[in-house]
């Protein structure tokens, strides 16, 4: 028991989940835990004002079960957000399962998993995130409604990881548009980190608009498979951020523009498909805007997935799907447009427009 180890004084004082820096408000965290399956997971709801709360599950080996707990409320957040600017009727939610997808994911641990999200009874659907494939969700799909990223053939819109790319590709291009004063990438030099399911689709875009592309991954096999592939070039540097390129593009993890990297960052442009890509939003945010690297805000261009999702809660096909992340350039522009007449980092312009329409909502329903 917590109580066995901590004072009294120390125990008031931790408040373990009300109490996280990262806690934002949120409506509802569920701890799923199943000793049959070794499921270890945590559900976040952070905010459910605009619909049910959609966010994909990731599996990954945290270094403690504090670090997941972190990492639900961030990224919950930011689907709040992402979901908001986009126009879209859905809450911020995501999944954490704590563990090695490579490893311990099996159908028996996922099916788990998909009943206690039913238990939610739609409060939260769920998706792919890292360390899931479509094939995760399908099996997740045997127990509840309540999940989307399934397979064309059972009748979702399958991975939704190309059109986040996609999303990605229009966010970076008006990006472009607004700093070097052209979107065409012809000659640009990106950086890519990370080079997984979006990651590599990203890198067949900017190839095609005939970008320097520049890859980096912690898995050797992908970058040699990678570059072989479209001709990019394996970073083989060990200061990523010091690299002078036009184009940084986090295409892993969060949290990379930390203390330790922001001064660093020689790119002009930083736009990928990341979560949380700021560790620090206050602070960072506008160390970016002061140096002038002008940052395309994480949970605006990388919502193609999540409109990909939307799509099968609202019967929509590939043309509107398209349509709508596209739209992800000229919103993009809008925000760093308005960013810099009001004088605000672009986080904060991008995070303005999706509370007041959270707000309105609220008022509208109330
Ligand atoms: P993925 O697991 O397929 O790919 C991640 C890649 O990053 C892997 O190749 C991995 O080896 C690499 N990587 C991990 N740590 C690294 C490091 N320190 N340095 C370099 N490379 C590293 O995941 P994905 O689905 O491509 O998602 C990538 C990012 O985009 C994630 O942050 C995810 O949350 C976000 N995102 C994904 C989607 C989607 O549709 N898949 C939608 C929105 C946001």
């Amino acid at each position: 028991m917590v109580s066995d180890i901590l004072t009294p004084e120390q125990l008031k004082k931790a408040n373990p989940v009300f109490g996280q820096l990262s806690f934002d408000d949120h409506e509802q965290i569920l701890f799923c835990n199943d000793k049959d399956t070794g499921l270890k997971a945590i559900i976040g709801i952070h905010n459910s004002v605009l619909g049910p709360a959609l966010g994909g599950t990731r599996m990954w080996q945290y270094a403690n079960e504090w670090e997941a707990l972190n990492d639900v409320l961030r990224l919950s957040r930011g689907m709040t957000y992402k979901s908001a600017i986009t126009g879209l009727n859905l809450g911020g939610g995501k999944a954490v399962i704590i563990g090695d997808a490579k490893t311990q994911k099996n159908p028996a641990l996922m099916r788990r998993f998909g009943e206690f999200v039913n238990g939610l009874s739609g409060k939260y659907i769920t998706a792919e995130d890292v360390g899931m494939e479509t094939s995760d969700m399908d099996i997740v799909r045997e127990v509840t409604p309540y999940v989307t990223g399934i397979s064309e053939s059972l009748g979702g819109a399958g991975n939704p990881s190309p059109i986040t790319a996609y999303g990605v590709f229009m966010g970076m291009k008006a990006a472009a548009k607004y700093k070097f004063g052209s979107d065409d990438l012809e000659n640009r030099s990106v950086l890519v980190q990370g080079i997984g399911h979006v990651g590599e689709s990203l890198v067949e875009h900017l190839t095609n608009d005939g970008a320097k592309v520049i890859i980096a991954d912690i898995n050797e096999a992908r970058l040699e498979a990678v570059s072989a592939k479209y001709g990019a070039s394996i970073y083989r540097g060990n200061d990523l951020y010091s690299e002078a390129v036009d184009i940084y593009a986090p295409c892993a993890l969060g949290a990379t523009i930390n203390d330790d990297t922001i001064n660093k960052i020689q790119a002009k442009v930083i736009a990928g498909a990341a979560n949380n890509q700021i560790a620090n939003e206050s602070v960072h945010g506008k160390i970016l805007q002061q140096k002038g690297i002008v940052y395309a805000p994480d949970f605006l261009i990388n919502a193609g997935g999540i409109i990909n999702c939307y799509a099968e809660i609202e019967k929509f096909g590939k043309a509107e799907i398209m349509r709508k992340t596209e739209n992800i350039y000229n919103t993009t522009l809008e925000i760093l447009n308005n960013a810099d007449k009001n004088s605000m980092t672009t986080l904060d312009a991008a995070l303005t427009i999706a509370k007041n329409r959270i707000e309105e909502r609220k008022n509208k329903n109330s």
